[in-house]
């Protein structure tokens, strides 16, 4: 991968605390280098703190926009001049625009998720769905489903509150508890299983004291985790010697960062192409 630098090449890049990690420069100049795009993507660390200087300073040194990541996305909610309907809908932006110093703020989370899982096949209209977590990313899979018309969606989250906050949003939505006798109840008649919780993530996500809950699952349903590193989870490893169909969370990473390049370039790219390009890039094992 080669991004050229121009005196024109416009700036992009990811800012969050910690960030470092990020594998977002990697898929955007990627992409940014395959279709000759005039632009460079950055990692920029910045400080909870910070945000509102940071803002500033991008403005003026002439960014052409950002991804965000923890713990911004939230409180980037209120700095911005515009808001599309998801970012408002979740109260968090993960890609901001700058145009005329003015910010305009997307979040493409959930729209990457419902992507890669239509792309495998899985259409959660009329289903019923089961959600592990209740977090930020769950946030934006749980109301990005109920958009797509699930029949049922139910919460299972280690702090109950939270769950039960997101059902405020639909009435197809509801809660369970997250020990195994509960999973076991609310997978039971499921079509659907997605994890949104951090267990089974690389770097300290901890794992599933328990997957037997997933014996209790219906054989035709699929089961997804939002976690791509690694790219097979213990859950995912169980469901799939189980014989369920899975899906990992690395689709949901490329998309929305394709869908947030979009923004960026304002253009239409082509999606699929893109995503294999990225993943080769990423090879993720
Ligand atoms: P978050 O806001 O911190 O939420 C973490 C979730 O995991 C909460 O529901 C939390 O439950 C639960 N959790 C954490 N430790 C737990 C434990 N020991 N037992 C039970 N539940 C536990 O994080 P997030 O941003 O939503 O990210 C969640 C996962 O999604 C991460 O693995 C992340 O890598 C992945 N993700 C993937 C993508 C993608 O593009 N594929 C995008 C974003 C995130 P409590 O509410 O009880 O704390």
């Amino acid at each position: 991968m080669k991004v050229e630098l121009k005196n024109t090449t416009k700036k992009l890049c990811v800012i969050g605390d910690p960030v470092l990690h990020s594998k977002s420069p990697l898929i955007q100049n990627t992409i940014i280098s395959a279709l000759g795009l005039d632009y460079i993507y950055l990692c920029q660390p910045v400080k909870r703190e910070e945000l509102p200087r940071w803002l500033a300073a991008a403005k003026a040194a002439g960014y052409a926009g950002f991804n965000a990541t923890m713990p911004h996305k939230e409180d980037l909610v209120t700095l911005m001049d515009e808001l599309d309907e998801d970012a408002k809908c979740y109260g968090s932006v993960n890609t901001v625009c700058i145009k005329n110093s003015k910010l305009y703020g997307y979040n493409t989370d959930g729209r990457g998720f419902l992507r890669a899982l239509l792309d495998e096949g899985i259409d959660p209209a009329g289903k019923r769905v089961v959600l592990l977590g209740a977090g930020g990313a769950s946030k934006a899979v749980a109301l990005k489903l109920v958009q797509a018309g699930v029949k049922s969606l139910v919460i299972c989250n280690r702090t109950e509150e939270k769950a039960a906050a997101l059902c405020a949003y639909s009435d197809v939505m509801s809660t369970e508890l997250f020990d195994p006798a509960s999973l076991r109840r609310a997978v039971s008649t499921a079509d659907l299983l997605v994890n949104g919780t951090s267990l089974g993530m690389d770097g300290g996500g901890g794992q599933f004291d328990d997957v037997s809950f997933l014996e209790a699952l219906p054989k035709a349903a699929a089961v997804c985790d939002l976690v791509y590193y690694p790219a097979q989870t213990e859950l995912l490893a169980r469901a799939k010697a189980l014989g369920h169909t899975t899906m990992n969370g690395l689709g949901m990473l490329l998309n929305q960062a394709i869908f947030a390049l979009e923004h960026f370039t304002e253009t239409d790219l082509d999606v699929p192409k893109l995503r294999a390009l990225a993943e080769n890039a990423l090879n993720v094992s």
